[in-house]
Order: C-alpha cells, then sequence, then structure tokens
C-alpha cells in the first residue's frame, strides 16, 4: 500500500537537515529505548517509528537499547517480546540489542568522576528528610547536612555502598547542583541507589544501580547517539541530562528533543495501567485484540503497515491532544479495502429453504475474490437447497428502506441467484426459524428477464458444505473517551467490549492461514485467530466497514 508520503516532514526532522547542513554532524543516529517493564502499545509504535524512521530516511542508525536500570519490575520475556514487537514493526536495530546495563561500569566510573569533581556526594539523609530539603515549586529546597562532606570520605562510602555495606534507603549518591533551581530536576537529584536486587543482564553483580536521568544521557553519549528523541515529560530533565555530559569525561555530545505522546480515546497507554488489565484479568492477556499493546493491535488482524501509516498520519509535534480510534481504524480498513480477499460469513445464522431446488444437488459458482481486483481471481462456492442468511437481513414486513429480504418479496443472494421469500417456520415466541423461498433459476448472475427490479442483495453460506466458526466482535475497551482521566479506569471497562458469535462461513475458508486477513462480505474486516484449531475456526473482527466510532454514539 502506498503510505502517505515517502517522507515526512516535522520539526525534528527540520533540526536534523539543519545539523546535517551546517556540519554538526555529517550522520543521524538515534536509538529506541524501552524499559523492559512491559509490552509495547501503539504509543512506542510513535516513536519506533520516529526513531527508526528517521534512521532509515538519513541512512543512519538506530540502535535498540533496553533501559534497564529497575531490575525489580523488568522481566527477560519483556526484552523478547519487544524484540519481536519491534521486527514486527519492520525496523531493523543496529549491530544487536542493547541493555543500559552494558554499561554499568562506566556509569560508575563516571559517578566516581564526578564524587572527585567534588560534583557528586553520598547523602544519608532518610527519604522524609530529603523530601523536606528538597522545597517546591515554589520555594527553593535547602541544603543537605551531606552537600560538603570531603571527596575521600565520599568516594569511601560510595564504595561502601557498592560493596554492600549500607542497607536499601539508608543513603544514596547525589549529584551536586543547585538546591535552589526552578527545575526540580537541578535540585541534587538522586544518581545512584541501594537495591539489593538481581538484575536479568548482570545477575547479582551489582548491589547499587544507577538513576534514569543519569543513565540515559551516558548511554547515548557512549553509543554515539546525535538526536536523543523523547516524549515531553523529559522536558525539564534535559537541564539534568546536559549537565551530566558536560561534567563528565566523554567526547560526544548528544542532544535531547522532545515531542508530544501519542494518546489515543477509550484506551489507556499506560504500561501500570495495562499491567493491571492483565493481573487484574479484564482482559485475556497482554494480546487481548483489545489491547493498544503492539501484541494486541497485531492479532486485532491490523498489519505492520497500517500502523506504520497510522504513525505518519499522526505526525510528530509538541502537542498534546487525543487521537480519535476512528484515525488508526481509517488505517486498516483503507489497506484491507484493497488487499482482503472477500469471503461470505453468516454471524446470526437463519435457515432458508428453497423450495424448487433440487435436494441433492450441489452447484459450484465461482465468485470473484475482489470486486475492482481481477488479479485476485476467484473462488468456488457451493450453492445447496438449504442455506443460511443473517438473521438481521430477513422481515417479515418492512419499509421500503430496508434493502433485504422480506416475505413475499424478492432479494438477490450473492454471487448466486434471486430468491423470493413465500413463507416462514416461526417457534412459540413468534421468532423466525426457517424462510422458504422459491429462486429464479434464469437469475445467475444476470437481472430477471422480465424487468422486475431486484435492489437488495445479501450474502449467505450453504447448510451442508459451510463450516461453524466462532466469531469474535470487539468494541471499545472503555465507555469513556479518556479512561485516565476516570478515579478508577477500571470502572471505565466496557462489558460489551467483546461480544461472541458462533457463525457459519463459507468451505473456502477452511484453509485459511493464521492472521490471514479477509472481509466477510457486508459484515467487516475479518483475521484467523491463534485460538483457532483443527475442530473450531476462529475469527477476530479487525475493524468494520465503516467508521462506528462516530462520537454520536
Ligand atoms: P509508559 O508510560 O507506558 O510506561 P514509558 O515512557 O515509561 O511508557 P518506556 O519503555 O520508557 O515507556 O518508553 C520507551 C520510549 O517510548 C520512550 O522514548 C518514550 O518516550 C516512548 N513512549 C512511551 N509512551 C509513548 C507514547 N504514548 N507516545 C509516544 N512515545 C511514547
Ligand atoms: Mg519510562
Amino acid at each position: 500500500m502506498a503510505e502517505t508520503e515517502l517522507r515526512p516532514t516535522n520539526f525534528i526532522r527540520q533540526i536534523i537537515d539543519k545539523d546535517l547542513s551546517n556540519g554538526l554532524h555529517d550522520s543521524v543516529a538515534t536509538r529506541f529505548p524501552p524499559e523492559p517493564n512491559g509490552y509495547l502499545h501503539i504509543g512506542h509504535a510513535k516513536s519506533i517509528c520516529l526513531n527508526f524512521g528517521i534512521a532509515q530516511d538519513y541512512k543512519g542508525t538506530c540502535n535498540l537499547r533496553f533501559d534497564d536500570t529497575n531490575p525489580e519490575k523488568e522481566d527477560i520475556d519483556y526484552v523478547n517480546s519487544i524484540k519481536e514487537d519491534v521486527s514486527w514493526l519492520g525496523f531493523e536495530w543496529d549491530g544487536e540489542e542493547r541493555y543500559s546495563s552494558n554499561y554499568f561500569d562506566q556509569l560508575h566510573g563516571y559517578a566516581v568522576e564526578l564524587i572527585e569533581k567534588g560534583l557528586a556526594y553520598v547523602d544519608f539523609s532518610s527519604q522524609e528528610k530529603m523530601r523536606e530539603m528538597r522545597g517546591t515549586l515554589t520555594a527553593p529546597g535547602t541544603n543537605s547536612p551531606y552537600r560538603d562532606t570531603s571527596v575521600e570520605e565520599n568516594l569511601a562510602h560510595f564504595e561502601k555502598m557498592r560493596q554492600g555495606e549500607y542497607k536499601e534507603g539508608e543513603c544514596s549518591l547525589r549529584a551536586k547542583i543547585d538546591m535552589t533551581s526552578s527545575f526540580m530536576c537541578m535540585r541534587d537529584p538522586v544518581i545512584y541507589r541501594v537495591k539489593f536486587a538481581h538484575h536479568h543482564q548482570t545477575g547479582d553483580k551489582w548491589c547499587i544501580y544507577p538513576m534514569y536521568d543519569f543513565t540515559h544521557c551516558i548511554s547515548d553519549a557512549i553509543e554515539g547517539i546525535s538526536h536523543s528523541l523523547c516524549t515531553l515529560e523529559f522536558q525539564d530533565n534535559r537541564r539534568l541530562y546536559d549537565w551530566v555530559i558536560e561534567n563528565i569525561s566523554i567526547d560526544c555530545t548528544p542532544r535531547q528533543y522532545e515531542f508530544s505522546r501519542l494518546n489515543l480515546e477509550y484506551t489507556v497507554l499506560s504500561k501500570r495501567k495495562l499491567i493491571q488489565l492483565v493481573d487484574e484479568a479484564h482482559v485475556s492477556g497482554w494480546d487481548d485484540p483489545r489491547m493498544p499493546t503492539i501484541a494486541g493491535i497485531r492479532r486485532r488482524g491490523y498489519t505492520p503497515s497500517a500502523l506504520r501509516e497510522f504513525c505518519l498520519r499522526i505526525g510528530v509535534t509538541k502537542m498534546d491532544n487525543m487521537v480519535e480510534m476512528g484515525m488508526l481504524e481509517a488505517c486498516i480498513r483503507d489497506e484491507l479495502n484493497q488487499s482482503a480477499p472477500r469471503r461470505m460469513a453468516v454471524l446470526e445464522p437463519l435457515k432458508l429453504v428453497i423450495e424448487n431446488y433440487p435436494q441433492d444437488k450441489t452447484e459450484i459458482l465461482d465468485a470473484p475474490n475482489h470486486p475492482n481486483d481481477e488479479s485476485m481471481s476467484t473462488r468456488s462456492v457451493p450453492f445447496t437447497k438449504e442455506i443460511f442468511i443473517e438473521k438481521e437481513d430477513f422481515r417479515i414486513e418492512a419499509n421500503k428502506k430496508f434493502k433485504r429480504l422480506v416475505l413475499n418479496k424478492e432479494v438477490r443472494l450473492r454471487n448466486a441467484y434471486v430468491v423470493r421469500a413465500d413463507r416462514v417456520d416461526t417457534d412459540e415466541s413468534g421468532e423466525v426459524t426457517t424462510v422458504y423461498c422459491t429462486y429464479d433459476e434464469q437469475t445467475l448472475g444476470v437481472d430477471p428477464a422480465d424487468g422486475r427490479k431486484v435492489k437488495g442483495v445479501i450474502h449467505w453460506v450453504s447448510a451442508e458444505h459451510g463450516i461453524n466458526a466462532e466469531i469474535r466482535l470487539y468494541d471499545r475497551l472503555f465507555n469513556v473517551p479518556n479512561p485516565a482521566a476516570e478515579e478508577d479506569f477500571t470502572a471505565a471497562i466496557n462489558p460489551e467490549s467483546l461480544t461472541i458469535k458462533q457463525g457459519v462461513v463459507e468451505p473456502s475458508l477452511a484453509e485459511a492461514e493464521l492472521a490471514s486477513a479477509f472481509q466477510f462480505e457486508r459484515t467487516g474486516y475479518f483475521c484467523v485467530d491463534k485460538d483457532s484449531s483443527e475442530q473450531q475456526l476462529v475469527f477476530n473482527r479487525t475493524v468494520g466497514l465503516r467508521d462506528t466510532w462516530e462520537r454520536s454514539q
């Protein structure tokens, strides 16, 4: 599919163009730095497309670097899922994946350098005391009594921290910057803390771990990153980023640029909240097709190109905003409209008996796979005396707007004949259980010879040859556009976000492969779910044929 523009432009690309043309850099190096503490979501896709997209277009490099300084919350399963998701999106990182923990020795060395320069000290103040001394947005902080400890003593304390001689929370290493700074992050931030935690990469080597702000900029510099792109909440932290780089002996000066996070309506994009949805079993797992995770969106039937297209369409700015779900859906709908072969599937079957059709006959009809693309060829669809149609496609009485089957009226069966409904069976509650019809043998692929106008077309599946299938229909996961703003976001979960139908699909779908996508005519776009087995096909509705997310709903 044609992606919107081959080379988008945005303020970051303009900065890069300038840096290249005035010789500040002669190549571009970016990185995508996830913390392996959850699965990636569609917000991360925005960052991935930005970082890897820039590397691709400028013939530079993009590293995949796990920012792994919080060993307790991290897990190797997350590392693996993140690698899988980035690759699936169609991007290749430069060389092996990297880990901030690869640099723990160097980071430790730079911390020692700061102590030696009188720019860092070990603080034994309690957490509470530290908070008090920090001040507020309107009041400056106060200096810690440990701020003027000698370099020698600080070196000795820091070494003891490393040796495991201090307890967690007993002390921490702080950068000595400015307790009166208007940027809170510059008020002597903690750069190392004691944590007796096993690390998925470094095992039990360390019992002190560097803080994110100290680690990130140094990792960027070690890797020779030219443009370090992150989201707006790190805007203030840029001061600290630059301070660390200026005050250590390293010859690379990466620059940080911030862009706005993706926010998407009717979902949540915070790993903490997504973990809660999984842990509390509000969804079936990280890859539940209602989840905004890349794994969930993939299982829902989105393609990498549709996600990349979405990231192009939303663009990159510094403005915070909320993107409508319809925008995401339009990307996959536009793509599948071109690429998905058409099939017939009945979600709520109603039996239709063609009384003037021979009992034992099976006619093999030829149906196009795509109405506008002959190159997609045709498939065989068996037609028999008994078929299923959609329950909602039949009414005993209806006005002219109802262009489907009505008692004593005609309709065209898609790819087949015109039939007229003559009578019905009903059950004790009055519900129609079977519709009896007659078909017009002369109408296979042609209008009735006598000029009768038959406007409606409905889909159907042979009762004898059709295959039972479980069809999962998804709706928005939340009832409110911004669930994150609710006091308890789980209370806003839409109880109807998943509806399961026992449907019947045309037999050609028996061979459908996992994840392959189809348009079920008149119903929507569907893909084969991984829960499918020899006994039971399972389909996920990726998206309906039209935008159903309009605000009026
Ligand atoms: P979360 O708030 O979901 O936990 P995070 O920012 O802590 O996300 P990281 O693993 O640290 O998650 O993110 C890796 C990269 O992805 C960072 O550069 C981050 O800025 C970016 N990112 C995370 N969420 C979004 C989002 N919603 N939109 C755009 N970029 C994002
Ligand atoms: Mg983070």
